[in-house]
């Protein structure tokens, strides 16, 4: 039997993205077109729980939402929730990049995580939420053009290599969505 799943989210990368680990079983569908919300949380939940309300109210059904950053342990987190715009509300991927491996190149300590957290909100339900992280450490410079995001500049734990070097495929078999979705399908079964 197929599961249909709205996911929080207009972004056909994540969609597909989402799909692809999910599998065949799993129809994930991009929410409508009106539904909108600002990512005011402090927190990924408190986004990812956003994110999810506002779908929700407006199909009354079952919805999912994700909301995920990278963490860096010298930075004290940053830049956390503020990943996407994190040199700026218009930056784009290298900008975030460039401005993080500016604000590492002293550091010795390189640790950082991806983290992701996924809501799953059924109607008159307390929201779950499922957490996957990914550890590695801060590249000193960019290496490859896969991927998106920060994953030139970080080196997953126990791997030579950034994440813009993986395949689709070898960086879904790790990556912090997929251990978030691998608990949220659990709790399904
Ligand atoms: P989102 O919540 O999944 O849209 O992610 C927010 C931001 O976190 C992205 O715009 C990226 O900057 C960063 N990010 C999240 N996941 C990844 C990843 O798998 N690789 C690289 N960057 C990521």
């Amino acid at each position: 039997m197929t599961h249909k799943i709205v996911l929080a989210t207009q972004n056909t990368h994540k969609i597909s993205e989402l799909s692809n680990i999910l599998g065949s079983d799993w129809a994930v569908e991009p929410c409508p077109k009106v539904c909108d919300w600002d990512e005011t949380g402090t927190t990924l939940s408190e986004n990812a729980l956003i994110k999810a309300t506002a779908v929700a109210k407006h199909l009354g059904e079952a919805v999912i939402a994700d909301d995920s950053g990278l963490f860096v342990d010298a930075l004290q987190g940053r830049p956390g929730v503020f990943s996407s715009r994190y040199a700026g509300v218009d930056a784009t991927d290298r900008d975030n990049y460039l401005k993080l491996l500016e604000e590492m190149k002293d550091q010795t300590l390189r640790q950082a995580q991806f983290r992701c957290c996924i809501c799953y909100l059924q109607p008159n339900q307390a929201p779950k939420f499922f957490e996957g992280i990914l550890n590695g450490a801060i590249g000193y410079q960019p290496e490859g053009h896969k991927g998106f995001g920060y994953d030139p500049v970080f080196i997953p734990d126990g791997s030579a290599k950034s994440l813009a070097l993986y395949s689709a495929e070898e960086k879904d078999a790790i990556s912090h969505r997929k251990k978030a979705l691998e608990k949220f399908v659990q709790f399904i079964a």
